[in-house]
């Protein structure tokens, strides 16, 4: 079955009970048992849902993975990851990370004997050197957030084969539809669901999707022992926004291409970052393991001044943290996403005062290209 038909139909689209063509809403806390001594499936929600088990069956297909997980939030999702391992252990995570993950692993997992290493991981000698004898994973985000930045992905799984430790990969920028990490050898894929594959601005949610059901069964742990789980509510919302996913993302990715080559060709920006452009160095191992370049680029200004003036004068986009829906939203990482991270370490990462963030949305691109011309006058 294609993806797109995988995207309607996975089992879940016909409501054995009722013939409902949409997943219910099973908004209950807990379940009757009819025989004490034969559990049935359901018991309590925090251990498992109706709505969530459908939506995760859902994202497990999409993946090809074996288990998935549906979290509160991207930040939930990627916590439970975290939270599979012990005191001791050590992660090599990319530099350029999300800014919540690497709050989240120096401020937080660090206090409770995680330890990591923050590398530059399209630099594959720097990831493999970095891997100690307590290493147990590598994190990655590629394209990374906000310089879109590319991993070999297929490269860093081969280093942690042989090292026989994990890889972890968030995968919100390209969604299934145009990564399936697992299919290149990546043992857990994460998501903040609240952009692209829920792609409507209106839920927050993760998820975590494991290649093998050992890995399913600790981060279920996890899930149910700790319990950010996502609420049936939210759970349908995120079923209703992925039967969507594929021509969401076919157009906006479509847009995202045309702004990029508008920004690069017309002199305005200093530098722009999208993998389909010829100047990105990461081009060509990006295309060796995605289908597509996305819908989120970003665009150096050249000073601080310029990205807010930018900011300021936008009309058709929402300036805010956030990407993947509907809208095109503008952010400003070095205050949003990336706030943080530290300055200087930001500077190194090339996450200057003059850099904008631009997930496109669905509206016509020429009217955005003309509101971005104005809003740069
Ligand atoms: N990962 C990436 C790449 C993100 O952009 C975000 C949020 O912006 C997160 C994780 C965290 O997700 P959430 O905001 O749903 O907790």
């Amino acid at each position: 079955m294609k993806f797109s038909t995988k995207l309607i139909h996975n089992g879940n689209d016909i409501d054995k009970a009722t013939g409902a063509v949409s997943v219910p809403i099973y908004q209950s806390s807990t379940f009757h048992q009819f025989d004490l001594n034969n559990p049935s499936q359901y018991e309590y929600s925090r251990s498992g849902n109706p709505t969530r088990n459908a939506l995760e069956n859902i994202l497990a297909q999409l993946e090809g993975g074996t288990n998935a997980f549906a979290f509160s939030s991207g930040m939930a999702a990627t916590s439970a990851v975290f939270s599979i391992f012990s005191a001791g252990d050590h992660i090599v995570c990319c530099k350029d990370v999300y800014g919540g993950t690497f709050r989240a692993l120096t401020k937080i997992f660090s206090r409770f004997g995680i330890e990591h290493t923050f590398v530059d991981a399209t630099n594959l000698d720097e990831l493999k050197n970095a891997i100690k004898s307590n290493t147990v994973a590598i994190f990655l985000e590629s394209p990374s957030n906000p310089l879109l930045k590319i991993t070999d992905i297929r490269g860093a799984v081969k280093i942690a084969k042989e090292k026989n430790i994990l890889t972890i990969i968030d995968n919100t920028f390209m969604s299934p539809y145009l990564q399936r990490p697992i299919e290149l050898g990546v043992d857990i894929v994460i998501h903040s669901a609240t952009k692209f594959l829920s792609g409507h601005s209106d839920v927050l949610s993760g998820v975590v999707i494991t290649a093998d059901k050992q890995l399913g069964s600790k981060v279920y742990a996890i899930q149910n022992g700790m319990g950010g789980v996502l609420g049936p509510q939210d759970c349908f919302l995120l079923i209703r926004g992925l039967k969507t996913l594929k021509v969401r993302l076919e157009e906006q990715q479509k847009s995202a291409g045309i702004v990029a080559n508008f920004f690069e060709n017309s002199g305005i920006a200093k530098k722009v970052y999208y993998p389909a452009l010829d100047s990105h160095s990461g081009k060509d191992i990006h295309f060796s393991q995605a289908d597509g370049a996305g819908a989120v680029l970003s665009v150096d200004f050249g000073s601080g001044e310029k990205a807010k003036q930018f900011m300021s004068k936008v009309t058709l986009a929402a300036v805010a943290v956030s990407l993947g829906g509907v809208e095109t939203i503008v952010s400003y990482p070095v205050m949003m996403s990336h706030a943080s991270i530290p300055k200087p370490e930001r500077e190194k990462l090339g996450i200057t005062e003059g850099l904008v963030r631009i997930s496109v949305g669905l509206e016509d691109v020429y009217d955005l290209i003309d509101d971005f011309k104005n809003a740069c006058e």
